[in-house]
């Protein structure tokens, strides 16, 4: 049994936050923001976050141009419109909020590969920056050819767009730097806390997680509680349009002499790559085998992997001898919309959940968002 002490100490807070990956700190923080005084508390089963938030490529970007028109084939103009809109303005309310310098924020030029089969993409690029001229002022996409050469890569490389509105930061700067400003403004985060359940009670929602050395389930309450669980909400609400989406990545021993510099992606956003600490860490492939990759397990496989490791050899690295020193995987979710899921689920419940693979440069405004929420329909 937990202690007099315990019950009446441990469990009752204003607001809960379940899933500590950047979406339920930005919502912890933003929340922080609009109640100074109320007790919030994060609660994350793993002893790190164990999601995507820290396990991604850490790409700070808005689309690249095939993917933007592999999502004008299913959502109207303005649709495409708003969810670059999202990209913004969650990567400037990231870097206003923890500063360029502590993300490891740069702008070393984001770069997509067109081969062979999508040379018809580049017919559509005067009229996707015309799309998008309102929202970013300038050209979003520009021809630059002439890099290819200089990033030394493979052949069956016929074009490089570079998107001039993008950047790449550092997740494990941004997600430590999250913490601590969480732990600075007074957010208590609980680690290998595992929700078992979420139930609505008269005056309050009910948290329940497993107590790791007694044999007993811990009922913490909280005023409104936030689901910020992403590809492991269905676990707690198994009816939503949510499906796990693994994605697969390595990362090469330094390599010297490194041409490559910036984000890069092809194959409408499927592969990306990037050079960091002179190594380059190359990811995606999950096209390759959708109903395999449908799945919580964050583990690999020889498919995924010897994909990427021949791509790298050919396309990225074609003159360059490498080594791959470690490789490992996150999990994403994905809906039969793109647009995440922000909703007043029941009275004392919300959810922040769905990222797509996009959540680095959403979280932070769909944590703004969900807070907002929070606060506007407050039982
Ligand atoms: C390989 C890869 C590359 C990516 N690259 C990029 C990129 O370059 N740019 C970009 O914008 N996006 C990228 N993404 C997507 C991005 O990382 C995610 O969209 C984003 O991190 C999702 O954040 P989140 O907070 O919603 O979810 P998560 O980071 O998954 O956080 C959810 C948290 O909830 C916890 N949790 C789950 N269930 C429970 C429970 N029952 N009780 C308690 N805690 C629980 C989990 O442990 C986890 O820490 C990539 C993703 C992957 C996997």
């Amino acid at each position: 049994m937990l202690s007099y002490w315990e019950k009446e100490s441990f469990l009752s807070y204003d607001h809960i936050i379940i899933g500590g990956g950047i979406v339920g700190m930005s919502a912890a923080l933003s929340l922080r923001a609009r109640y100074p005084d109320a007790s919030i508390l994060i609660l994350e089963r793993g002893l790190l976050p164990t999601g995507a938030s820290t396990r991604n490529a850490g790409f700070a970007c808005i689309g690249s141009l095939t993917e933007i028109l592999d999502d004008l084939r299913t959502m109207t103009p303005a649709q495409v419109v708003d969810l670059v809109a999202l990209r913004r303005s969650g990567l400037r309310r990231l870097r206003e909020r923890l500063g360029d310098d502590t993300i490891g924020y740069a702008e070393n030029g984001s770069y997509e590969l067109i081969t062979e089969g999508e040379v018809a993409a580049l017919d559509h690029l005067y009229h996707v920056n015309e799309l998008l001229r309102p929202l970013l002022g300038s050209e979003a996409f520009s021809r630059c050819d002439e890099k290819i050469a200089e990033f030394g890569l493979g052949e069956t490389v016929r074009h490089l767009i570079r998107n001039n509105h993008e950047g790449q930061l550092h997740s494990g700067k941004a997600m430590r730097a999250l913490i601590q400003l969480c732990l600075e403004q007074r957010i208590e985060i609980k680690t290998g806390a595992e929700v078992i359940r979420v139930e609505e009670r008269v005056h309050y929602a009910e948290v329940l997680v497993a107590h790791t050395h007694l044999a007993e389930q811990v009922a913490f309450r909280a005023g409104s509680v936030a689901i910020c669980t992403n590809a492991f909400t269905t676990r707690l609400l198994p009816d939503l349009d949510i499906q796990p989406g693994r994605g697969q990545v390595l990362i090469t021993k330094p390599i010297p002499g490194l041409k490559v510099k910036g984000i890069f992606h092809f194959d409408q956003g499927y592969y990306y790559f990037r050079e960091i600490d002179g190594r380059i860490l190359f990811g995606g492939g999950r096209h390759l085998d959708f109903e395999g990759e449908r799945t919580e397990s964050f583990a690999h496989t020889d498919l995924i992997l010897s994909d990427l490791r021949s791509k790298l050899a050919s396309i990225i690295l074609p003159h360059t001898p490498f080594e791959i020193d470690y490789t490992w995987s996150g999990i994403m979710a994905f809906g039969t919309d793109k647009a995440p899921v922000i909703r007043h689920h029941s009275p004392h419940i919300y959810l922040g959940v769905r990222m797509g693979g996009m959540g680095v440069a959403i979280g932070s405004e769909v944590g703004e968002q969900l807070a907002a929420l929070m606060v506007e329909t407050k039982p």
